[in-house]
């Protein structure tokens, strides 16, 4: 099965929108942090705005980094995306035992937390990257890009985000949609597109009823005349190699490198995003060392 974010317009372009289906890179997400339900949920929901995030950059080369630190148990959530709409992420603990508000409703605000921030980096391919930063409101996430999109960027938006874990944990729809109106909106269709989004069911609720993008797009914007422009396949890639754990172990330094290959013998080193274990021997560290060593 496919991840599919599809854009559109509505009400002669005075409204866009972003509607994802992201079940499936959440759920290999959550097998390769080896995740919890409410670990998920909270990467799963970050993970599908960053893809939408992702999907709004300008140009090819631009990336950004979503990070959310709500001083919870669940510790900060770090997901980067680019402008294909892939992204790779990771919780700081992502074993953390899970809570419910009532049964089969995950606390994930709680586990977050909310005494912290939502911040957002976009590398533009300038000397310094844009970085936008707003508190969090609920630790939801949905509510906490909400926020960041008005505060930070000026920008009105409606965002809703679900991951839905079923009994075995494996997860059983996971998607969201961004909807932002413009400026020229008429006073007409905003209230009406105000009323609509207050009587929706969640998202989780459409897609486990069997709705598709389209159909979500068509249930959420239908009396506005939505257009799709594009439909984009998504998932969850991590780009780590071999070489960059290189860079990483030269800037540790001489001194230090020369330690780990004499006491260890070698380096093990995890990529954070997807728990890849990179190894180095001690004739690797060796030349390593060398090349520092050339350098001088
Ligand atoms: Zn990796």
């Amino acid at each position: 099965m496919k991840n599919t974010i599809i854009r559109a317009t509505a009400a002669e372009s005075s409204i866009r929108a972003f509607v994802a289906n992201t079940t499936n890179m959440v759920e290999k997400a959550r097998k390769l942090h080896n995740a919890s339900p409410v670990a998920i949920a909270a990467l799963g929901r970050t993970m599908t705005a960053t893809s939408i995030m992702g999907l709004m950059l300008k140009s090819e080369k631009h990336k950004l980094t979503v990070k959310i630190n709500g001083k919870g148990p669940l510790g900060s959530i770090v997901v980067v995306g680019n402008s294909l709409g892939n992204v790779k992420g990771y919780v700081a603990n992502p074993q953390v035992a899970s809570e419910f508000i009532i049964p089969g409703k995950l606390n994930v605000g709680k586990l977050v937390g909310k005494n912290g921030e939502i911040t957002i980096i976009k590398d533009l391919g300038l000397k310094d990257p844009y970085v936008g930063t707003s508190p969090l409101v609920s630790g939801e996430i949905a509510e906490d890009f909400a926020n960041y999109f008005l505060n930070s960027e000026q920008q009105p938006s409606a965002v809703a985000l679900g991951v839905l874990v079923d009994r075995d944990y494996s997860i059983k729809a996971a998607g969201g949609f961004i909807i932002q109106i413009m400026p020229d909106i008429s006073e007409e269709v905003l209230s009406q597109l105000e009323d609509r989004l207050s009587n929706l069911e969640s998202i989780t609720t459409l897609m486990t009823k069997g709705m598709q993008e389209e159909d979500i797009l068509n249930h959420v914007l239908g009396h506005f005349n939505p257009q799709i422009l594009d439909r984009y396949e998504v998932d969850f890639l991590c780009d780590c190699n071999k070489n960059r754990f290189e860079r990483a172990l030269i800037s540790i330094g001489r001194k230090d490198l020369q330690e780990i290959m004499e006491e260890d013998g070698g380096a093990e080193l995890v990529c954070h995003f997807c728990n890849k274990k990179h190894y180095f021997d001690k004739e690797e560290l060796q030349k390593l060392i060398g090349e520092i060593d050339n350098n001088k």
